[in-house]
């Protein structure tokens, strides 16, 4: 990966020198920063330096070895925003609530989740198609029926759309129907499905691997960023540890840490980090108190009937009373905030 460090005085026009230049031979290129000074980040390995060093407006050439270049904070400074459908977006501020069951079970179990958890606030819609299940006996999702449900919830709602993936011979077919791929922790190290959701237009939200580190997580990213979509939400949805208490061992501290290494928005699924419906709510206001830049939480209007993850699964009533204390403690970190950089001016 070599990253070009365009001069201060540069022009537009020496930026889209060098752009043509690597595009010519194949490389990609991506413009970082656009007021003074951009960067150009290409996967060139270094061949093209010396004519690169020549041109007007390179001040500098560097080529680094990170592990996870595009989805580094180190190259690209600025909080990404994930666009997900018209006039929604993710990141840099935006925070953003999904919901909505494991799986889609039925039309009325998905139309009634859907218009109550779009009453609450919530700004996706989430259901499984096809499920991962442990066991090949358990309830496998309604497959291509439920992705057609989710679409008529979505016109019903106007609730974008977010579901699993877990076959690269379903991309083609399932892409003009869903907003938001989602990858999930068991498929994280599918680097054949990782590579296909890369050459796709749509938003993927990653989740985090079962056991994955942190340095494979945004490698896991790399992968679909470097695939050419740069529309990747990374998703904290707990670890394997030791202690059976709880399904997953939620890793809370990942969220300022992965936002300290990199500038994609992350989330948290705190119905699969915990496994226990009674411990949604704590963690859900925890995750934004540590600077989630929103949540992913199991709703469904029975959630002891339900026919997958029912003891993770808030009722409509306990998301709403939930969304509420969302929107309360949003609105005291939006004032803290102000108070900070008001704090800050006055010390500078
Ligand atoms: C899910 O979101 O329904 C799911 C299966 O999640 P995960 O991949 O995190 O287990
Ligand atoms: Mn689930």
């Amino acid at each position: 990966m070599l990253v070009i460090q365009m001069e201060e005085q540069c022009s537009s026009l020496d930026v889209a020198r060098v752009c043509d230049l690597l595009e010519r031979r194949g490389r990609e290129t991506k413009v970082v920063g656009d007021g003074k000074a951009p960067r150009i980040v290409t996967a060139g390995n270094g061949e093209e330096r010396e004519i690169l060093a020549g041109l007007p407006g390179v001040a500098g050439l560097a080529a680094t070895k990170h592990p996870f270049p595009l989805a580094s904070r180190e190259i690209f400074p600025n909080d990404g925003v994930v666009d997900i459908a018209s006039g929604l977006a993710i990141g840099g501020g935006n925070m953003v609530v999904m919901a909505g069951p494991c799986a889609v079970e039925s039309r009325s179990q998905i139309l009634e989740t859907a218009r109550g958890v779009k009453a609450a606030g919530a700004k996706v819609l989430r259901g499984g198609a096809f499920k991962p299940r442990t066991n090949p006996y358990s309830f496998q999702g309604l497959g291509n029926e439920g992705i057609a449900l989710m679409v008529e919830a979505r016109e019903a709602t106007g609730l974008p759309i977010v579901t699993e993936i877990m076959s690269t011979e379903d991309l083609e077919w399932l892409e003009p129907h869903v907003d938001i791929f989602q990858i999930g922790s068991r498929n994280m190290m599918n680097f054949s499905l990782l590579k296909a959701v890369g050459r796709a237009d749509k938003p993927v939200l990653l989740k985090r691997g079962l056991m994955a580190t942190v340095d494979e997580w945004l490698q896991a990213a790399e992968y679909i960023l470097a695939g050419g979509n740069s529309r990747v939400i990374l998703c904290e949805r707990g670890i394997r540890s030791f202690d059976k208490s709880t399904r997953n061992t939620l890793d809370l501290s990942v969220v300022p840490l992965v936002k300290s290494l990199s500038h994609l928005p992350v989330i948290v699924d705190p119905s699969h980090g915990t496994g226990r419906r009674e411990l949604i709510r704590p963690m859900s206001l925890a995750a934004l108190a540590a600077g989630a830049d929103g949540l992913i939480i199991e709703v469904h209007p029975e959630p002891d009937a339900a026919l997958s993850d029912g003891f993770q699964t808030l009722d409509l009533a306990a998301f709403d009373d939930l969304m509420q204390s969302i929107s309360s403690l949003t609105q005291m970190m939006k004032t803290d905030e102000e108070r900070r950089k008001c704090a800050l001016k006055i010390a500078m």
